[in-house]
């Protein structure tokens, strides 16, 4: 790596450097309590896999350039010089951590190895050695904010197509304008994911609850938070913060993608508009009497897997719990405590890298396969895209004999009409 390259990437690494990462980065006392807590390490046991062993990559780099005692005596403070060679152990520490934080809630200090992470993710993308594929497509979502009218046409057939499939399934529902778009003055803007499953139940849902409600012209998923790249994230983010502002909507909700959730809430910053999941949504239907399900139809036994970006990383536990209760007639927890629920080992991009990531995430989630097998459930169902995939995929190799299900289908499958 020449000079002006590494001198660049500290610039990036100096960029992420709050006050609240330099704590991650000072702290850790070495004491191997995130040992087993984080999957990959649980199902595999290597040293490269443990927690702090990945933060400490990043960690030396970091005294080896921001602190004093690195720069002085390196052997001493435990230095890392920033080379090629460094890029390639950046590369596995980031790309074996789905970003979970289940790591983080065990730590006695708090330490978020996800953030840490980011430093690492942040170089990748710096040096162009980030998975050249998220870039791509977290690109091609910021090209169609940006030409829009491109798009527009082909959207809208598509659209209609799909509320053909609404009103054969759900007839009584279906109202005047299935699947409203582009509506000024809805109150709520839903942010689906790219295909009907994202789109035909939640719209037999809003329509159920005869909710004021417009698509989104945009797909949630945001591939620059996958890759790690904080300016692309923005950019994909204020495609949908723009629409919002346009559409005068109240509420922003996004569907079953559990990074997209947790981006739109926790960096869309100050709006007019308030940032809901489909779940909290539909719980709160529920509540209000707006839908009513149909429990006789799940009577089997169903269990529920928390995504770590809504439930762990945003708090929302009780609102899928609400909504089983008025679904399925034996619900079975994976985890005793939702907080400390393995995660699918799917997440921080590694489903979105398909085929490249399958023994990994195989191998690496085999804790997960365990959890899910104990319940004896027929059926796991979860409100993540990312999530639905890697458990369908745990589901095969595994042979676990479970279906694997999306929350939002099961609330549309049971309407009570
Ligand atoms: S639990 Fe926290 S303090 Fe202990 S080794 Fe892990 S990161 Fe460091
Ligand atoms: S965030 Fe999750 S995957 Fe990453 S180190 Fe922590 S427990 Fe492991």
């Amino acid at each position: 790596m020449d000079e002006q390259t590494r001198q660049d990437l500290l610039k990036l690494f100096e960029s992420k450097l709050n006050q609240a990462m330099r704590l991650y980065l000072e702290t850790c006392s070495r004491c191997g309590v995130c040992t087993q807590a984080c999957h990959v390490y649980a199902s595999m046991p290597q040293a490269k896999y443990i927690a702090a062993y990945r933060a400490e990559i990043v960690r030396r780099i970091y005294k080896k350039y921001f602190k004093k005692q690195g720069e002085l005596m390196p052997s001493l403070g435990e230095s890392k010089s920033l080379t090629d060679m460094a890029l390639t152990e950046l590369y596995e520490a980031a790309y074996s951590c789905t970003g979970c934080r289940r790591c983080m809630v065990y730590c006695p200090f708090g330490i978020d190895t996800q953030m840490i992470m980011s430093i690492a993710k942040l170089l990748l993308v710096g040096a162009h050695a980030e998975p050249e594929i998220l870039t791509m497509l977290a690109d091609t979502s910021i090209a169609k904010g940006e030409s829009l009218d491109i798009f527009r046409e082909g959207f809208l057939a598509s659209v209609k197509n799909l509320e053909a499939q609404v009103v054969e399934k759900w007839k009584a529902e279906a109202g005047e304008t299935v699947i409203p778009v582009d509506k000024e003055g809805a109150d709520l803007l839903y942010v689906a994911l790219a295909g009907a499953h994202s789109i035909i139940p939640a719209a037999a849902v809003f329509n159920a609850a005869k909710e004021n409600w417009t698509l989104s012209f945009f797909e949630a998923v945001n591939f620059g938070a996958f890759v790690g790249d904080p300016s692309r994230t923005k950019l994909i983010l204020n495609r949908i913060v723009g629409e919002a502002l346009r559409l005068k909507v109240k509420e922003v909700c996004i569907c079953e993608c559990g990074t997209a959730f947790r981006v739109m809430k926790q960096l869309s910053g100050k709006q007019p508009f308030k940032v809901s999941s489909v779940t909290e949504v539909h719980a709160r239907y529920l509540r209000e009497g707006r839908i009513k399900l149909d429990k006789s139809r799940n009577p089997e036994p169903v269990t529920y897997h928390d995504p770590c970006q809504i439930a762990r990383n945003a708090g929302i536990i009780d609102e899928p719990r609400y909504i089983l209760k008025h679904l399925v007639q034996d619900y079975r927890e994976l985890a005793p405590e939702p907080i400390y629920n393995w995660c699918c080992g799917g997440g921080g991009g590694l489903v979105a890298l398909g085929e490249d990531t399958l023994d990994f995430r195989m191998k690496s989630a085999k804790v997960k396969a365990e959890q899910i097998k104990k319940t004896g459930a027929k059926t796991v169902c979860t409100a993540c895209e990312n999530c639905h995939t890697q458990l369908s995929d745990l589901s095969a190799h595994y042979q676990l004999g479970t279906e694997v299900k999306f929350l939002t289908s099961m609330v549309a499958d049971s309407l009570v009409k």
